[in-house]
């Protein structure tokens, strides 16, 4: 069996790994890092959770042995398709390079110039950055990238889905052609095989089987719910009360303003929750990490894209509020629980608009996905109207928000000013403004019943604030795609169009 000391690291990078308690390589490592350190070009098809990372530090850190970096010009350099990826391969370098006296610059989003030129006037030999950023670091005319030996692209097809490709070609303009190229995606579409054939040079192909299953210690189950958000926050909070062995979970949304309206509703009930939205700053993220890697927070509802990569070791429930629209983005969130042998959970809300999605799911894993108490057909006929009088399945969100919701996924025609509304002014949100403050449960009408034993509620601890403002504003005016590490950007309101702007005036 192969071992680290037989892949040709030096003495200091192995000395790390073992400190690190690794004696194994994974079949990334034990194939991408030998020819790395002969300085080959290497396609690696892996995702994340399989070492893919220390399968371009480690020998990255071996050949950076050899020389010294100069100021503005940069040794090496990492793209990564959001600031958290960044961060932790940082802090992949920080655990295999403590025998090294490297300097490590982490350019990304939503963190001041000012300390990140300081990082580059020192010289960096290892530059790990978000496209926009590094951009917006060579246009302000500081950093040359002519030094640059070996380029890492990482996470190439998540690249693409953010349409980082253009900011990546311009990059790679940048870089002397004699670089060598570390290039890593988890799938590999025709874009991303033409960009890996215009960026490599006779690379060694390095494939790691792509995980299209989900682990066998995870019990996966769809649970029927109607279409409204309202609706299935009620469901989702039916389901979270219902879990005994519920130690911390993920609730995944599609899109960010959704994490936005579920970490507020979640709040309001009471729930222990943090929220990872593209809209926080950089140190907001890393502390709500932290709080939820080390259980201050119970709950933690995300985006895929603040998601990605993420390495929390132990979840013990996945949900998603929403059914991924990519079936392998079910995959990755399903592969946020189950690790490492242990047991898991995850539920996938699933109404009747989503089933297309479900379907492809279950044809990419191979396998059924059982239904928890019945599936669309067993579902009660869903609540007409918010003011009908009629008992909602699952109790609502207080009194507010539901109209909201209708408003917003509704397709049909819009009231017009100076026609009849059917939405009656008791029906405006009023609960547009931001979370800012610890949030309060709110006394919702089932309350009794239905109060948990253990799972989801801490309301005496601290909620932490996911939606700080960004200290960033002044780069953000001039470079607002850019420096959106997250995902696109709506344009206008975006789907999330303010309920009052829906609602007719007075005839
Ligand atoms: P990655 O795919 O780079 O996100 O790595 C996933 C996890 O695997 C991280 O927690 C690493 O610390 C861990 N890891 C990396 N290499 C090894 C190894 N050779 N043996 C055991 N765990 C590893």
């Amino acid at each position: 069996m192969t071992t680290f000391s037989d892949l040709g690291l030096s003495q200091k990078v192995l000395s790390a790994v073992t400190d690190a308690g690794y004696s194994i390589p994974t079949p990334i490592q034990a194939g991408a890092i030998p020819p790395a350190l002969q300085r080959r070009d290497i396609l690696g098809i892996a995702q994340t959770g399989t070492g893919k990372t220390a399968s371009f530090v480690l020998p990255m850190l071996t050949l950076l042995e050899k020389g010294r970096a100069r100021a503005r010009m940069p040794r090496t350099l990492i793209l990564e398709p959001t600031r958290e990826l960044a961060a932790q391969v940082a802090e992949n370098f920080e655990k295999y390079g403590k025998n090294h006296k490297l300097n490590i610059a982490l350019l990304i989003g939503g963190v001041s110039f000012d300390e990140q030129d300081r990082k580059l006037e020192r010289g960096a030999d290892v530059l790990i950055c978000t496209p926009g950023r590094l951009l917006d670091h060579c246009e302000r005319g500081k950093l040359l990238m002519t030094g640059v030996e070996i380029l890492v692209i990482d996470e190439a097809d998540r690249m693409l889905d953010m349409g980082f490709i253009p900011d990546i070609e311009r990059i790679a303009k940048l870089i002397p052609f004699t670089r060598q190229t570390l290039f890593f995606s988890a799938t590999m579409p025709p874009e991303i095989q033409k960009l890996a054939d215009r960026f490599l040079q006779n690379p060694e192909r390095v494939e790691v089987s792509v995980r299209s299953s989900t682990a066998t210690t995870v019990t996966q189950r769809l649970v029927a719910t109607h279409s409204k958000d309202y609706e299935k926050r009620a469901v989702l909070r039916d389901l979270i009360q219902s879990q005994e062995e519920l130690k911390n979970a993920i609730i995944f949304c599609n899109r960010k303003l959704d994490v936005a309206d579920l970490f507020r509703s979640l709040s309001r009930h009471g729930f222990s929750v943090g929220a990872l939205h593209g809209d926080m700053d950089q140190s907001s993220r890393t502390k709500m990490l932290a709080s939820f890697k080390d259980g201050q927070i119970q709950l933690l509802v995300a985006s895929d894209v603040a998601a990605r990569g993420l390495d929390i070791p132990d979840v013990s429930h996945v949900f998603n509020f929403d059914v991924p629209i990519h079936a392998e983005d079910y995959v990755h969130r399903i592969g946020r629980t189950g690790r490492a042998g242990r047991s898991g959970a995850a539920f996938t809300l699933v109404s009747k608009r989503d089933t297309k999605f479900a379907d492809a799911i279950e044809k990419l894993i191979d396998k059924k996905i059982e239904w928890l108490n019945g599936d669309l057909s067993a579902l009660p006929a869903p609540v007409e109207s918010h003011d009908s009088g009629k008992p909602e399945r699952g109790g609502r969100d207080g009194k507010r928000g539901g109209r909201r919701d209708d408003a917003r996924r509704d397709r049909t025609p819009r009231p017009v000013a100076g026609h009849k509304s059917d939405i009656k002014t008791d029906d405006i949100p009023t609960d547009l403004e931001p979370v800012t403050a610890k949030a309060e449960p709110v006394k919702s009408e089932r309350k009794a019943e239905t109060k948990p034993q253990n799972a989801g509620r801490h309301s005496n601890r601290p909620a932490p604030q996911p939606y700080p403002a960004n200290d960033d504003n002044r780069d953000r005016r001039n470079r607002y795609r850019r420096d959106q590490d997250d995902g696109p950007t709506p344009v206008g309101f975006g789907d999330d169009i303010p309920a009052f702007m829906l609602i007719a005036g007075k005839a």
